[in-house]
């Protein structure tokens, strides 16, 4: 190291940050790791990720490139339509309502496949995700473009990075919190961080990178910024994701950027914890079947349009809506002609359950209003239409005459037992963050790089608005994250140009 100066210092430790780290020291830098929590809680959000991670691709051939373990056999069964790069790129203007920042969109859309690739010469491993195909006549038919999952989930990706850290010896320093960065005549010259014991000090460092969240966990932040009603909001993943980051680039003069009062949020298992729980990560109390079945708040109403479109693009903005609703309390509903197609998690011991035989049963159990419950699904079996149902693809089976009407996958709940799980709103991340281009500079108001500052991850503001296509929450973080190590390496190069 030049006279203990390191060259980067990165902030966070989760994927974004871990994969900064990586194509940094692969580019020859000095690297150290700096995270806010204590080693077992490391790894941030994406430590709770179900490790759905989306990219373009153009074939399963291609695909098999990072799933050597898919045999020609098993290759012959499965049907993986093309992704390509403009699909996700629509993906992705179309659930911002176009407003994704185009350079971003493009970057992210443009280098996910080749980042996949990177990750997996890292040593990441992926496989085939069970969720997101139907078995049809023993072939296995994929849809929604995200076949792919970091193996074992976030924990094997955070895993399988901190190896890689491991062997290219880049050090980690916990229970140390970024509080600044130091910048003299224009240049970073180290990051100031408090320490475990409390204390201050300066880290020299010739630049950093700043990949440390959202302010989703801050209870405050999410008061002021996106809504009085999102106190009482679960926080699926990291507790340390309190925006530090994000107000350490403003205050270096970064640019606000983003929908500051916009998050990812999801249906979350009513009784679920209040904050991440690093004994039970996966992302278990999600709920995600409901484009099968029913949602009614303690009122027994409906509220949502359950069948809008594949759960990916939906239960963002659903779970959103169910922080709206009486005790931010709503209940999915399944009949038997359903409960066998719900995801794993609905049979996990964690998943609360409550099955009746019949709907006044039902009701009783659930604590609704009876008379309007009954009502709403009375309203509904009659406004279901013929046509051919099939969850594999949107087929149009829908309601006529109500509202909200339900566009697709619309059956009628008649079929005993029937199964009702109660859920809240769990936030996921905050889309308000900073500006950042596409070679994860931070950007000041004049839209100028601050010199030796990136960003990476959650940190990134404008990609995503409203809702974001599942599964690429990791996909930018690594894509964005591989980049700040580069132009990290560039940034340094061209100063020891100039000092020459
Ligand atoms: C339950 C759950 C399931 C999800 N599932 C998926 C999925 O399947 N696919 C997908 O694409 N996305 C998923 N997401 C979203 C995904 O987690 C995020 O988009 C992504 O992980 C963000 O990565 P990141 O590196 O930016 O942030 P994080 O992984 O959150 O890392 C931020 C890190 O910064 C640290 N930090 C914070 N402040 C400081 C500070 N002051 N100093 C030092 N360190 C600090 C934190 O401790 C943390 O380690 C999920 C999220 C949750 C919560």
């Amino acid at each position: 190291m030049d006279n203990n100066v390191y060259d980067v210092i990165v902030v966070g430790s989760g994927n974004a940050a871990l994969c900064a780290a990586v194509s940094a020291r692969e580019e020859g830098l000095n690297v150290l790791v700096v995270e806010k929590g204590p080693k077992e809680k490391r790894g941030g959000n994406s430590f709770f990720t179900d490790g759905a991670i989306r990219c373009a691709y153009n074939n399963l051939d291609e695909m098999r490139k990072v799933l050597p373990e898919v045999t020609d056999e098993q290759a012959e069964k499965i049907e993986m339509p093309v992704y390509e790069v403009s699909d996700f790129h629509e993906d992705l203007m179309r659930v911002t309502k176009g407003k994704s920042e185009p350079s971003l969109a493009n970057k992210l859309s443009e280098d996910s496949f080749e980042t996949i690739k990177w990750m997996y010469k890292q040593g990441v491993r992926f496989d085939l995700n069970e969720n997101q195909y139907f078995d049809q006549g023993g072939k296995l038919v994929f849809w929604g473009g995200l076949p792919l999952k970091t193996h074992r989930k976030g924990m094997g990706l955070i895993e399988s990075l901190f190896n890689r850290l491991d062997e290219l010896n880049v050090e980690t320093l916990y229970e140390t919190r970024a509080i600044g960065v130091q910048q003299e005549n224009g240049k970073i010259v180290g990051l100031n961080v408090e320490n475990k014991d409390a204390s201050n000090s300066l880290i020299p460092a010739k630049a950093v990178i700043l990949a440390s969240g959202g302010f989703e966990a801050s209870k405050a932040k999410r008061m002021k910024y996106i809504g009085e009603e999102w106190e009482k909001a679960v926080v699926r993943g990291s507790e340390y994701n309190t925006g530090d980051g994000i107000e350490i680039a403003l205050e270096a003069g970064g640019k606000k950027y983003g929908e500051w009062d916009g998050c990812h949020a999801h249906t979350t298992d009513y009784n679920a914890p209040r904050v991440g729980d690093y004994s039970k990560p996966g992302d278990i109390y999600k709920k995600s079947s409901y484009p099968l079945g029913l949602i009614v708040n303690k009122n027994g109403e409906r509220f949502v349009d359950e069948g809008a479109d594949f759960r990916n693009y939906t239960y963002a903005k659903y779970g959103k809506e169910t922080l709206k609703q009486p005790d931010q309390k709503a209940f999915q509903l399944y009949d038997s002609q359903v409960r066998s197609l719900l995801r794993k998690e609905y049979d996990l011991k964690e998943a609360t359950c409550i099955k009746a035989d019949t709907l006044e049963e039902l009701a009783e159990k659930m604590g609704v209003e009876q008379p309007v419950f009954l009502e709403t699904i009375e309203r509904y079996n009659q406004a279901v239409q013929e046509g051919d149902y099939n969850p594999s693809i949107k087929d149009g089976k829908q309601t006529v005459g109500i509202e909200p009407s339900k566009s697709n996958w619309a059956l009628t709940f008649d079929q005993a037992p029937f199964y009702a799980y109660p859920v809240t709103c769990g936030i996921t991340f905050t889309f308000g963050a900073v500006r950042v281009n596409d070679l994860s500079e931070v950007l000041d108001e004049q839209e100028q790089p601050i010199p030796g500052l990136f960003a990476a991850g959650e940190m990134v503001g404008g990609l995503f608005y409203h809702n974001y296509p599942g599964g690429s929450g990791l996909m930018s973080g690594a894509v964005f994250g591989k980049q700040a190590g580069k132009t990290a390496a560039n940034y340094l190069s061209a100063l020891k140009e100039k000092a020459k």
